[in-house]
């Protein structure tokens, strides 16, 4: 079966000759395990932090083993009573056609209750990433100002549409017109601004948020976030999603010149990751689920195809290529 390996540590921005293709055999399946063909394929911004060696809180990718991250695969066979053929699953899996692996750390999906693409995007991580960063670390009051950058993306899309439920101020950042159109008229943002072609982005917040900014979801960090927290209210809170801005850096940080804006204002900013949530991870996706069903929540795809395709589609998430969540079908 064909897999996509790590052939390289990514140096700044990744590339194609990064990854390569290789063929190998499907082993024997054993007890507890079931063999599976990869349907669809999540490509997100945290894999770049996998790829390199720095120590975080995963480990990195091992070079030239495969890559993994989320997907739905269906069960062509199975050795788990649990499991049977026909059944789709969603699980941190291999970059492979086919593969086998323990049922232990895979859910079952159901196709009849959502797209099965959907349990990558607002059903799964991205969904929970939303709704618990935006609600535990962000704790918005109705009527507060809520801003939104990489807004057109899978995760900013459903926090700013979370952020219009609770009756929220809601303003995006995104990176083109046709994308800032998106959020206002698709997942009701009261208000958007093209950061590529703003020159003033610390004006074009304070004209876009009257009121200030009290809750900031950040995914993209850098020079956004300095003209972010020049515009912060007393008591405001920021939540650290991710810096895709910085990923590719080849440089150490610059120390940050807007401390000063968070002491003043007696402001906090706090990182997580959607792991120290496990806890509340059920709970959430029923509300996501609900919202959904109630036609409060929308979501929006790009989707490529084909499986040789996927580290392409990894590497168009750093120029903006895509809308919503970017997903890979095979
Ligand atoms: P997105 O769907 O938002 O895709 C990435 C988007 O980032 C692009 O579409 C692009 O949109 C924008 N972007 C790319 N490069 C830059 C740049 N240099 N400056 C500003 N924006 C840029 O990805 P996700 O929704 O999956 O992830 C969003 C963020 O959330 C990421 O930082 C990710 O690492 C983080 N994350 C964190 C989790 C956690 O547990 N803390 C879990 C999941 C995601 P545009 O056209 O607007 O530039």
């Amino acid at each position: 079966t064909q897999t996509i390996n790590l052939k390289n540590r990514p140096k700044g921005k990744p590339e194609l000759t990064d990854f390569d293709f290789t063929n190998s055999a499907i082993p024997e399946l054993k007890d507890g395990e079931v063999l599976l063909k990869t349907k669809y394929v999540s490509v997100d911004p945290y894999l770049r932090g996998r790829m390199s060696d720095a120590p975080s809180y995963i480990p990195p990718f091992v070079l030239n083993e495969p890559v993994s991250s989320g997907v739905i695969a269906e069960v062509l066979a199975s050795k788990d009573a649990n499991f049977s053929e026909g059944d789709f699953v969603s699980g941190m899996l291999k970059w492979k056609e086919t593969q086998v692996a323990k049922t232990n750390g895979l859910i079952k999906v159901d196709s009849n209750k959502a797209p099965l693409s959907a349990y990558l995007g607002i059903l799964g991580m991205t969904g929970l990433t939303a709704y618990l960063g935006l609600t535990e670390i962000g704790r918005p009051k109705k009527g507060e100002t809520l801003l939104v950058s990489g807004a057109a993306g899978a995760v900013g899309s459903i926090v700013g549409q979370i952020g219009k439920i609770l009756g929220l101020h809601v303003v995006g950042i995104a990176g083109t017109d046709e994308k800032v159109e998106m959020l206002k008229s698709e997942f009701g943002f009261d208000e958007g601004i093209n950061y590529k072609t703003t020159k003033d982005m610390s004006e074009a917040i304070e004209k876009a948020c009257p009121h200030g900014v009290d809750v900031y979801f950040d995914n993209v960090g850098g020079e956004i976030s300095d003209a972010v927290l020049f515009n912060i209210n007393k008591f405001s809170r920021t939540i650290n999603c991710g810096a895709i801005s910085v990923y590719n850096d080849t440089t150490p940080p610059k120390s940050i010149s807007v401390q000063p804006f968070l002491v003043k204002n007696s402001s906090s900013m706090q990182g997580f990751i959607i792991g120290d949530f496990a806890d509340k991870h059920q709970e959430g996706i029923k509300q996501l689920a609900e919202w959904l069903q109630e036609g409060k929540l929308k979501y929006t795809e790009t989707i490529q195809e084909g499986f040789e395709n996927i580290p392409q589609a990894f590497l168009d998430l750093f120029e903006g290529k895509n809308k919503g969540k970017m997903v890979v079908k095979l």
